[in-house]
């Protein structure tokens, strides 16, 4: 068996009526193996050879996947990443043997990526439009939820590029007609486009996107997979994060945020609900001094 075979086919728990996927059982501690997996080799069929760059610009998950997955394949991985995130998820992808460049807040990060994957001669992955990310959900995460949770009628999941959503969420739908709630970050550039209205601005939920409308969650508009949209603050997160560790699952703050509206939308609608632990609280010192 190989490093790579270990990506996926994650457990699942059920906690009163919820059912958690614990993806952050997977080799490099996220649901990010999945797509990064799927975009690299999506990039050697189109010609991607070994020695070649990898260029990505992420929060900090999918260049821990891509780093770790691009070493074992042959590739050079280069991580774009914003200067806010935590020093210790950049930690992980040097010492996995990835480059870090680092870009303020104001720089946009996917023209950034671009032009140093054309100066390099590689390629940029982006992980936000690549269709490659909807098609790891797609195939692996959401045949495996069902296969765990056969009657399933609702999912709850808080979008970074919206992978998740799209590709569960789309699968979910379509053989099962689950209802698909999409958590949109408090303060975020989301809240304003889809709800019309930001409220002020708060802590940042890492992994969470917050300051653009991307690809794969405009699809998941477009292509009416979400049914409702719920608003989830940073405070509903670690409170999400507290019943977590309640229950002996130290995870990092998406995952509070989804644990805590999958118990609420179970409270409100009775249904069998679905949802995801991306992560463990680890690489998040900050949030863990918090809580
Ligand atoms: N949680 C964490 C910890 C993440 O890193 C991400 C991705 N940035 C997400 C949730 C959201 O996943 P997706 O990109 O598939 O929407």
């Amino acid at each position: 068996m190989e490093l790579v075979d270990l990506i996926g086919k994650t457990p699942m728990i059920e906690v009163d009526g919820v059912y958690l996927k614990l993806e952050y059982l997977n080799p490099s501690g996220s649901h990010k193996d999945r797509i990064a997996l799927y975009m690299l080799r999506d990039a050697q069929e189109k010609g991607l050879k070994k020695g070649d760059y990898v260029v990505e610009y992420t929060s900090g998950n999918t260049g821990i996947a891509v780093t770790w997955i691009s070493r074992i394949l042959g590739f050079k991985p280069v991580i774009v990443v914003p200067e806010s995130i935590s020093p210790q998820k950049i930690s992980i992808i040097k010492l996995l043997g990835g480059e870090v460049r680092t870009i303020s807040g104001d720089e946009n990060g996917e023209k950034y990526a671009q032009e140093l994957a054309n100066e390099l001669g590689g390629i940029y992955l982006a992980q936000s439009r690549n269709l490659a990310n909807f098609q790891a959900h797609y195939e692996t995460t959401a045949p495996e939820i069902l296969s765990q949770a056969e009657d399933v009628e609702c999912f709850v999941m808080g979008v970074g590029t919206g992978g998740t959503l799209y590709g569960v969420g789309k699968y979910l739908k379509e053989r099962k007609g689950v209802k698909n709630f999409m958590l949109v970050p408090r303060g975020s550039v989301l809240q304003q486009e889809l709800m019309g209205k930001k409220e002020e601005d708060e802590e940042i939920l890492e992994g969470f996107s917050y300051h653009s409308f991307d690809d794969l969650i405009k699809k998941t508009i477009e292509e009416k997979i979400v049914d409702e949209l719920r608003v989830v603050s940073a405070e509903q997160a670690k409170e999400g994060m507290r019943m977590l560790f309640k229950l002996g699952i130290p995870a990092g703050a998406t995952a509070g945020a989804n644990y805590y509206y999958a118990r609420k939308i179970r409270e409100e609608r009775g249904c069998k609900v679905v949802t995801l632990i991306p992560d463990l609280i680890y690489k998040y010192p900050k949030i863990m001094e918090e809580l």
